[in-house]
């Protein structure tokens, strides 16, 4: 028989403490894509989408692809768009014996604190209690006990960079055909401990998610369970049941699997304190001091990365205070990516490419934390519809088309900065080769993002270092938490 199964991609990771609700501008302005967008734009990519496509064929499944919906992290989603994602991706649903689609795991909705577990519950109820659903995650996930309940097994990815949502998604897909052809019966339990943070904030080179991704997948290849996800939560979703968890999913009986899932978090409980490298390394004063001692005899750039402002960790990606401190140094043959400012673009637009102007740059939305708006005399380089086509490592990449919207390259001295119209982190190369600018000959490249950069940039870098910008993400920063459960560490003293 032929199977009919459910597939997608709805994610976004919410930062409770951004105040910028995410509407469905925001997730348009990445691509929404609906049915027949979805095959020209996903078939033949290193994505989930991509090998979906690919399983369909091999297994002779026919695909009902109702939506892919992206949005870059920040506030939390609107009521408004929730609903209307959901209707979009649950219409879907009618007539399907399974599902395998992809969700980030630390979606905040207006009225749904685990808008994951919702969207899972409503099709766990259209498609009845045997239907298999299985679910490729980010592994900054914050898991629920709701997620683990209605999907029959969560696949997170076991990379950070993550670069193995293919990977993740034919893992899925032999064991959806498995499942469908019920030779299996999977069942998914999850285990948590009073911890925010942790797991070295997913980081996969080294340390205790290392240690425990290497232990899942030997219990995966001895057959002792069917999946291990191991998933360091997003301490900035600020929700009860924010942070780490690791999800068994088994065959049948579950008791086996709790004990490996409580097992693993023991574990991740002993090593919390463990952090592989500083998330904030130098002062502004220092970074800035390192790129200009190096100018002279550099080959390869230096790379600095400033977390605070990192916009995949949901900050507004419009603070200034690094890039006041370039220009302030005279950086020579370096390059910023980015400032979020769709003002300034248009600006850029009447100024004209090739033209000098006065243009005011960026803080528009945390003034008091990223240094304000910064008033500069630049020259317009560039002026794209901010397309790029990602083939390098990151989670954009795999010959995927993405933008940034209207999007300008503006000459500052001697720095070539990237000014967007959409928000995001610099993970691919494209992102500055696709507005004129040579990542390998530059001496110096900034850019805003705390650990997925370093897929392809660190390749080409001669030393990276990270900068503590003071933005949003700054270290100096202190949240104030409403909603995650509590006593809870690193937040309170918590005795296990
Ligand atoms: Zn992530």
């Amino acid at each position: 028989m032929t199977y009919r199964i459910l597939t997608g991609h709805i994610s976004q990771e919410t930062n409770s403490f951004n105040r910028i609700p995410t509407t469905l501008k925001h997730f348009r302005a990445l691509g929404l894509l609906l049915g027949d967008e979805i095959p020209p734009a996903l078939c033949g990519t290193r994505t989930t989408l991509g090998a979906m496509f690919e399983a369909a064929e091999k297994f002779g499944w026919m695909l009902s692809h109702p939506l892919v919906a992206k949005a870059t992290p920040g506030g939390a989603v609107t009521k408004e768009a929730f609903a209307q994602l959901c209707a979009w991706f649950l219409a879907g649903a009618a007539g399907c014996d399974g599902a395998l689609f992809e969700l980030h795991g630390a979606m905040v909705a207006e009225g749904y604190e685990d808008a994951e577990g919702e969207i899972l519950a409503r099709l766990r109820t259209l498609l009845g209690p045997d239907a298999p659903i299985v679910v490729t995650l980010d592994l900054h996930a914050n898991v629920t006990e709701k997620m683990a309940a209605n999907a029959s097994a969560l696949i997170a990815v076991r990379t950070y960079p993550h670069i193995d949502y293919y990977e993740r998604a034919w893992q899925g897909a032999e064991l959806l055909d498995r499942a469908l052809r019920r030779e299996i019966h999977p069942k998914t339990v999850i285990a948590k401990r009073p911890m925010l943070g942790g797991l070295d904030g997913g980081r996969t080179q080294v340390g205790p998610m290392r240690e425990l991704i290497d232990r899942g997948e030997a219990l995966e290849a001895f057959g002792k369970a069917l999946v291990v996800s191991v998933c360091a939560g997003f301490s900035l979703s600020d929700v009860h049941d924010a942070g780490p968890s690791v999800t068994v999913t088994v065959d049948g009986d579950t008791a086996e699997a709790r004990r490996i899932a409580e097992q693993f978090m023991d574990y991740a409980w002993e090593t919390r304190e463990f952090v592989s490298s500083p998330w904030m390394g130098a002062s502004i004063a220092e970074a800035v001091e390192r790129a200009k001692s190096g100018e002279s005899s550099a080959d390869k750039p230096l790379v600095i990365a400033d977390n605070s402002d990192n916009p995949g960790g949901g900050a507004y990606g419009d603070a200034t205070n690094f890039l006041r401190a370039m220009i302030a140094a005279d950086l020579q043959n370096a390059a910023f990516h980015a400032i979020f400012d769709p003002a300034a673009v248009q600006a850029g637009i009447a100024i004209g490419v090739g033209n000098k102007g006065r243009i005011l740059l960026g803080g528009k939305y945390a003034p008091e934390m990223g240094g304000g708006p910064l008033e500069v005399q630049g020259q317009i380089v560039s002026i794209t519809d901010g397309h790029f086509r990602c083939f390098g490592p990151s989670f954009l990449g795999g010959g995927a088309w993405n933008t940034f919207g209207l999007s300008m390259l503006v000459r500052i001295g001697g720095i070539d900065v990237v000014v967007t119209s959409n928000n995001g982190q610099a993970v691919d190369l494209a992102q500055l080769t696709s507005l004129g600018v040579d990542p390998f000959h530059c001496t110096t490249i900034a850019l805003k993002s705390s650990h997925h950069f370093r897929a392809a940039f660190e390749p080409i870098a001669r030393e990276v270092i990270m900068v503590d910008g003071g933005a949003m993400l700054s270290a100096s920063m202190r949240p104030a938490y409403h909603h995650v459960r509590r006593p809870i560490w690193p937040l309170d003293e918590v005795i296990p």
